[in-house]
Order: C-alpha cells, then structure tokens, then sequence
C-alpha cells in the first residue's frame, strides 16, 4: 500500500486527484492522510468527493474515508474500465479537473470511453475548459492520446450547473515529448465572454489588454452568452506560437474590478511571453502525470509549489527519474526518464 501525506508541499487537492489517477493506471492500492491540509478548508470538499467517486467507479474500487470533510482515504483499485460515465460535482467544483482525474486512466483502459462531467467549466484556480482543450490537450494528443472534448453548458462559480463531455480512445502507443523551443508567436486572441452580466466588463478589460500588452484590435473578442448561464465572467488571453500554445485567465469576481481582474491576466500573459519558453506554469504540472508514462521533456518557467509537489506524489507510485534543471529564474527544463 503506497501511503501519502497530504501535507506534503502544496498540500492541495491536486495530492488527492494525483494519487487517485496514479493508483487507477498502476493498480497500486494507497491510503491518503492529512487530505489538503494546507488549505482554509482542509479535507475532502464536493469537487474532490466527485473526483474519488469517479475513479471509484471508473475502477471498481474499495473505497473508506470517502465523505466530505474526511481527512483521510483508504483506496484499492482494480482494473480501468472504459464506458460510459456521468460524473456530478454537485456544486460549482471543477468539472474540468474531475476530468483530468479519469482522463489518463481512461486512456489506458482496453475500451473507449465517453464522459460526461457536470459542475464549474471556469473556475478560478482550476484549468478553465478553453485551457483543457487548446492548451492541454494538443501536447497530450503529441503524446499520442485521442481525446475530443466539448462544452454544452458554461458553470461558473459560485453557481456551477457546466457540462462537459469527453470521447477518450484507448491509447496503445505513448510517444515521448520533446517540447524545449517555444518558437514564434503565430497569433494572440484575448476573448473576454461575460454571462448575465453587462457586456462592458468584458469592453473594459479588452481596453487593459490592449493598453498592456498592445494586442490589436482584431484580436479582442467580446462574447456575450446566453441568458441563463451565469452570473459569470472570465478573460482568456491565448498566445499561439509554432510549438505550443499558452493561455492565461482572469476570473471575474464580485469586489473585484474588471480592470484588476484583466490586470493579473496581463501580468500572467507578459511573464510568459518574456521567459520564451514553451510551456506555461499550469501545464508544466499537469504534463508531469502523462510524462510519467510517455517520457520525455520540457522547458517551462520557474516551478510551482504544485509541479515539485506533483513529482513527489508520481515518485511514491511509480520508478521514475524526474529532474529539474534550472537555468534561469523562468526557465527550467523538466526530464522525465
Ligand atoms: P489544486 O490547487 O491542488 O486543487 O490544483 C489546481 C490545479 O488547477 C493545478 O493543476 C493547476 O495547474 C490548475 N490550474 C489552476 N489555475 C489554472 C489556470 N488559470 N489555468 C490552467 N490551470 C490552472
């Protein structure tokens, strides 16, 4: 039995969710203690009950400690089984990140899978849907995965009600990654989408972007939604080089002004373009997981707290050597052998 201090560096749910793909695609059974101990409300909330829940079903497993508020789980796994599933948050938590839970798993499984996961599609810090599908999954696709993922239904905190389906096709064969050059930048789009609020939030913080980054005026999107898919509001600036492409958020909050909101995007959107590096700080810690399996290597900026605690977490399930070379303050080549 692996077992998995919660507590270790971050301390976050990501322990939770890494550990639950882990022991799906391994086999290995692990009991988790101090369940997001380093968070303002540790143990297990809704979003992360959804995410065990999933893996549960997607593996028949053995499952104790599985309530909310439990600091700590018992999880034996049997083998992945690709099928039909229907996940529910059951609140505004991350649809997209319940996804990234079973994805890999999924891609290992002998059948091809179709999932449905209902919950917030643009959370604040969680991969906002648009996140999953232009930045994640083409390296994963490089990797060698098939997976098409579509959003029905826009959920943003705090009222969720997003849907999201995945088509994921068995993977047979894993490539390594080589993806060291950023090359570059093709195209840029700063797409501020607004639902049930007024659409000049979203004029207001395309002005930011286009006073702070100078992006053109082509290149900024207002998206006025629907009725009856909000209240929400999020800034996606997506950078599109000849490798890769990044995308950074603002999330619109209550108190929280569109320009501030628009600001951090910004900020986030420079530090990038500035490193000329490739990969982003969110994706360097979500592409250690499949890395595990395929191999290979990346250049990112420097790490966060959630990347070095993810390579902990893959090091207790798996015989792997994950190693940063830091060559600057953003820029770090990641090798996973
Ligand atoms: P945790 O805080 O442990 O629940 O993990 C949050 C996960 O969401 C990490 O994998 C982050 O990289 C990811 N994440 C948070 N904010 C963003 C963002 N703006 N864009 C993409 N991914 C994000």
């Amino acid at each position: 039995m692996v077992v998995v201090d919660g507590a270790m560096g971050e301390g976050g749910g990501q322990i939770l969710r890494s550990a639950l793909t882990l022991a799906a695609i391994t086999g290995r059974p692990f009991r988790l203690y101090n369940i997001r101990a380093r968070r303002s409300r540790p143990g297990l909330l809704r979003q992360h009950l959804a995410a065990v829940r999933a893996v549960r079903a997607i593996t028949e497993a053995e499952v104790d400690g599985d309530v909310l508020g439990s600091s700590e789980l018992v999880f034996r796994p049997q083998k992945v089984r690709g099928d039909r599933y229907e996940f529910d948050v059951g609140s505004a938590g991350s649809a997209t990140l319940v996804l990234q839970t079973v994805l890999l798993p999924l891609l290992f499984a002998a059948e091809p899978s179709r999932v449905v996961c209902k919950g917030g599609t643009h959370n604040p810090a969680a991969p906002p849907f648009d996140f999953v599908v232009s930045v994640f999954l083409p390296v994963l696709r490089r990797m060698g995965a098939s997976v098409t993922v579509t959003l029905q239904r826009y959920g943003f905190y705090p009222r969720g009600g997003g849907r999201l389906t995945a088509e994921i096709e068995p993977c047979s064969r894993w490539h390594s990654l080589s993806l060291t050059e950023r090359g570059p930048v093709q195209a840029v789009l700063a797409r501020a989408v607004v639902a049930d609020l007024p659409p000049q939030i979203a004029h207001r913080e395309l002005h930011v972007v286009r006073e702070l980054l100078g992006w053109r005026e082509q290149d900024l999107v207002t998206e006025v939604l629907p009725p009856g898919q909000g209240p929400g509001n999020v800034l996606l600036l997506s950078m599109e080089s000849e490798n890769v492409v990044e995308m950074t958020v603002g999330f619109g909050q209550r108190g929280v002004r569109a320009e501030e909101v628009a600001r951090e995007a910004c900020a986030a959107a420079r530090r990038y373009l500035a490193a000329n590096v490739p990969v982003g700080v969110h994706l360097a810690d979500q592409l250690l997981l499949p890395l595990a399996f395929a191999k290979g290597r990346f250049r990112t900026l420097g790490l966060s707290g959630h990347t070095e605690t993810n390579r902990l977490v893959i090091q207790q399930f798996l015989d792997c050597s994950i190693r940063f070379e830091v060559e600057s303050a953003d820029n770090v080549l990641v090798i996973v052998e």
